[in-house]
């Protein structure tokens, strides 16, 4: 297939601000050419097999000059690839995507365009701003404080000063002060309000709100006004103390592996402000389900998803499929390993929510006969209460399918309102190497979990009443909406 360049707008910050077009164009990508004020998650959607370039550019130090920029584009599209040129908020909103067009276009190589939201438009409104309101503004101008020479010469104050709809200045914190002066001077009000936006629609978005009149020196005084930012001027910018609602909470989810956790994105979609650790890696073990054992099995017991997929690679590695378990009975621990197994085409007779033994012994472990043989899927690190829970009632044996290795913890410098636990050795190592974490609120899915947070000396406990993520995050909505006061139950029993 010959080659060609889509130039993707990746939206503002905000990762979730990405259209659905542009996440399938990331990911198709064969190269990714992308910018600084891309949000790094975006990078995550290319496959580990795409080639990522970085280009830099940054005020006054551009890291690969615009021809050179080109120049890869090109070259990389000749080869025959699927170039995705990747920049920050909307392609043609000053990040001279119509040049890089025009090249493409120059140079015979096919290109399309998929648009981005603009930090224009969505950074007033993450702000709490509408750039248009009936009665305060009829339009909006989006303005850049500078040119190319990083001049604002350009710039005719008599006219934006005369326009009574908002103005929305870009690339223009640098020069606060002088495009303030210019609007005076030129006769705006000095008690036009406005507002400054750093970070829009980021986790560490920043609003000033002032007026023209005094706003250079009120943003002197904070340090946390930085770059990329936005100007707004306008008296829509006061809507801001009525429409603006800050993140419900900042949350530190604990996480093993690599994907995504199922909680961060629960608690994201309901609008929190989350950072994942990644405490674990998943190492499936090269393990040979015993046939013979598998005749005499009467009940198969898988406690977590990674259970069930290192289980079902094993019967493939042997060339067996889910006909070596007809007539096995299967109970699961929680819905998200009943959704696991159903992608084997499986439904589990017995699904408790939790490992809690009363719940295990109303629900399974009371049709559990002597002569019966149950096969226990666990990962190596699992406890051994679920194993010493079921051989009180018949004969178990446990098959360790993987091993949960420690990963180097890498943390961003952040603070957060509460930590949630979804095992018991995410605790140990977290608050091994990070011990002023456990003067935090933690959360943990189930008692095993609370019971390792004890032991670590966090005094704040909140145990979700059932080992899954979605009561865990409805725990988390609750507790930072200041609803939920749980204390931790009494440890009971272990995955
Ligand atoms: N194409 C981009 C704009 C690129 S020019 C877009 O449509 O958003 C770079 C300028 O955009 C920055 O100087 C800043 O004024 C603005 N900008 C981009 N992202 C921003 C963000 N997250 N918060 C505030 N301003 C931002």
């Amino acid at each position: 297939m010959s080659g060609r360049v889509i130039l993707l707008g990746g939206g503002p910050g905000d990762p979730g601000l990405l259209t659905l077009k542009g996440a399938q164009a990331l990911k198709q990508a064969e190269v990714v050419v992308y910018d600084r004020l891309v949000a790094p998650e975006l990078l995550d959607l290319t496959s580990p097999q795409c080639e990522r370039i970085y280009v830099g550019k940054q005020a006054a130090h551009h890291t690969m000059k615009q021809e050179e920029i080109n120049a890869v584009l090109i070259e990389k599209a000749r080869q025959g690839k699927v170039v995705v040129r990747l920049k920050g908020g909307d392609v043609y909103v000053f990040g001279r995507g119509g040049e890089e067009a025009l090249a493409l276009k120059q140079a015979g190589i096919p290109f399309e365009v998929i648009p981005g939201i603009s930090s224009c438009l969505a950074g007033p409104a993450y702000a709490g701003i509408p750039v248009t309101q009936r009665g305060l503004a009829q339009g909006f101008e989006v303005v850049t404080a500078q040119d190319q020479t990083g001049s604002s010469d350009f710039l005719d104050f008599q006219r934006l000063a005369a326009n009574p709809g908002t103005l929305v200045f870009m690339m223009g914190l640098s020069r606060l002060e002088s495009l303030m002066q210019g609007l005076k001077k030129a006769g705006k009000d000095p008690q036009t309000p406005c507002a400054v936006i750093s970070r829009a629609t980021c986790a560490d978005q920043r609003v000033l709100i002032s007026t023209i009149g005094e706003v250079a020196q009120a943003a002197r005084q904070r340090e946390d006004l930085i770059s990329p930012a936005l100007i707004v001027v306008g008296a829509v910018s006061r809507l801001h103390h009525q429409l603006y609602s800050p993140s419900r909470g900042r949350v530190l989810v604990a996480r093993v592996g690599d994907e995504q956790s199922e909680l961060a994105k629960r608690l994201r979609m309901a609008g929190m402000d989350c950072d994942e650790v990644q405490t674990g890696r998943i190492r499936f073990l090269p393990v040979v389900v015993n046939k013979e054992r598998l005749r005499q099995t009467d009940w198969l017991c898988f406690t977590s998803r990674n259970g069930i997929r290192g289980f079902f690679a094993a019967l493939k590695a042997q060339r067996l499929d889910s006909r070596a378990l007809a007539g096995i009975r299967i109970a699961v621990i929680g819905s998200g390993c009943a959704a696991e197994l159903s992608k084997e085409g499986i439904q589990p007779e017995v699904v408790p929510q939790s490992f809690n033994s009363h719940q295990l012994s109303e629900q399974w472990l009371a049709r559990l006969r002597p002569h019966h043989h149950v096969l226990l899927v666990q990962g190596r690190q699992a406890s051994t209460q679920l194993y010493q829970a079921i051989s009180a009632h018949a004969r178990c044996w446990r098959l360790c399918v993987y091993d949960n290795e420690a990963a180097d913890i890498v943390l961003p410098l952040k603070k957060w309102d509460l930590v949630a636990f979804s095992c018991a050795s995410s605790v140990q190592r977290l608050l091994q190497s990070q011990p002023q974490l456990a003067h935090l609120r933690c959360v943990a899915i189930g008692p095993a979990t609370s019971a390792a947070l004890r032991r670590y000396g966090v005094a704040q406990i909140v145990e979700a009443p059932q080992s899954r993520m979605a009561a865990m995050a409805e725990v988390i909505e609750q507790l930072l909406e200041g609803r939920a006061d749980h204390a931790a139950g009494e440890s009971e029993s272990d995955r």
